[in-house]
């Protein structure tokens, strides 16, 4: 496998030196935190130019994560959709623990080591995070707390039962409406007064800077090994590149690496709920308004006096009020299309895939097949189309029994 190098790319230039990523992003948190974003970003820009971190990491994901993970054709989809395009997806499902988010946990645990930190603690939602932060401390003896909304530690039970097996301490949030908003306030909270021997794992590419660029760098794995793959397999670029979009990340690992690619046409998939005019629905960029939220400047749900509103998606990844300010500046300048994929329209593409292909998608990940399945008749005779398969539906299996019948 070839090493994993840093981007050398204009587009690594992004974002600027204040972590914005034109008019998105930035540093908006408490100026007792400001010298700890301060050192981090240092820190970690000497980190990623380290030749002997690149190798610890890559070995790290081959020898224990599973890479590189499959570039798998999907012939029977090609079929049901007309039989004009050729369809890949691109398997983080296969990666350890089933979904991308290994990816960011294992390069962040291993910075925090260079940086002599001893405790790392984590926010979660549906629990995907907190496991995939709890993995990556068990496998290197770290200590990690991973803070969750009280409600969310009752609708997910087995992932703070996976969390705890591994070791980790799982604290319920109480405040706000106990999700992962009140989640995430919490740990930044706690960073506040404990940042000297602690490493706060974000989740996503969202936050303060430098945590949206060091997420999305760590998950370029995904966009790198997909050039390579294709190119080997097809020996041309994808015309079209989908990926379902909740905080950002495993859609900006994706596209990053190919944002100077012009000709690549790269779609973002939000998860509309109940529809736009419902309310009850993630659809940030899609009904793209401006606020600060959790550290930084992007796309929010929010009220037209701008108090945050809580979103709604059948994926309990999808669903959250922010989105990454990279997306931001993807939408504003139209390198990325963004459409959104309503609770029903992936519950029917999961079923689909699953029937079609033996691959059972995170209903995260079914987002972006129902976004394929609509997209499919307007594209041209071969196309070369890839989807990031972000995660598999084994987690989803107790929800899917309540919406499906089989
Ligand atoms: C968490 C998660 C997502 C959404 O997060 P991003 O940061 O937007 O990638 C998507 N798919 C799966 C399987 C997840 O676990």
């Amino acid at each position: 496998m070839t090493p994993v190098t840093p981007p050398t790319a204009p587009a690594a230039q992004r974002p600027d030196s204040s972590g914005h990523f034109g008019p998105f992003g930035g540093r908006y948190v408490p100026e007792t935190l400001m010298q700890t974003l301060l050192d981090l970003d240092q820190e970690y820009r000497s980190v990623w130019q380290d030749e002997s971190f690149h190798r610890e990491l890559d070995e790290l994901l081959r020898e224990y994560a599973g890479r590189p993970t499959p570039l798998t054709r999907a012939r029977r989809t090609e079929e049901f959709l007309g039989g004009h395009l050729r369809v890949y997806f691109k398997r983080e499902d296969l990666l350890h623990t089933g979904a991308h988010k290994l990816n960011n946990t294992l390069g962040q645990v291993l910075l925090a080591r260079r940086l002599g930190k001893k405790r790392i603690i984590a926010e979660t939602g549906a629990g995907q995070h907190g496991v995939a932060t709890a993995t990556a401390c068990a496998l290197f003896g770290l200590q990690c707390t991973v803070y969750m909304g009280k409600e969310d530690t009752e609708r997910q039970a087995l992932n703070v039962f996976r969390m705890k097996l591994m070791g980790a301490e799982v604290v319920p949030v109480t405040s706000g409406t106990a999700t992962l908003k009140d989640a995430t306030n919490e740990a930044m909270r706690e960073w506040l007064s404990t940042c000297g021997e602690t490493h706060y794992i974000i989740g996503s590419c969202v936050g303060p800077h430098p945590f949206p660029m060091m997420v999305r760098d760590f998950q370029t794995v995904i966009g790198n090994e997909t050039r390579e793959q294709i190119l080997a397999k097809e020996n041309r670029l994808p015309t079209d590149i989908l990926a379902c979009v909740g905080g950002g990340s495993n859609s900006l690992g994706m596209f990053h690496p190919f944002f100077n690619d012009a000709a690549v046409r790269l779609h973002g998939v939000e998860a509309e709920g109940k529809g736009i005019a419902s309310g009850q629905h993630a659809a940030t960029i899609t009904t793209a308004k401006v606020g600060i939220f959790q550290g930084s400047k992007s796309y929010v749900l929010q009220t037209p006096d701008g108090q945050i509103t809580p979103a709604h998606s059948i994926s309990a990844g999808l669903d959250y009020p922010g989105v990454g300010p990279e997306h931001s500046y993807y939408h504003q300048s139209g390198r990325a299309t963004y459409t959104s994929i309503t609770d029903e329209e992936a519950l029917a593409a999961l079923r689909k895939t699953a029937e079609l292909e033996g691959i059972l998608p995170a209903l995260e990940t079914a987002h972006a097949i129902a976004q394929l399945h609509k997209l499919a008749p307007g594209l041209p005779q071969d196309s070369l189309v890839v989807v990031c398969m972000s995660g598999r539906g084994d987690k989803d299996v107790f929800s899917l029994m309540k919406h499906v019948e089989v």
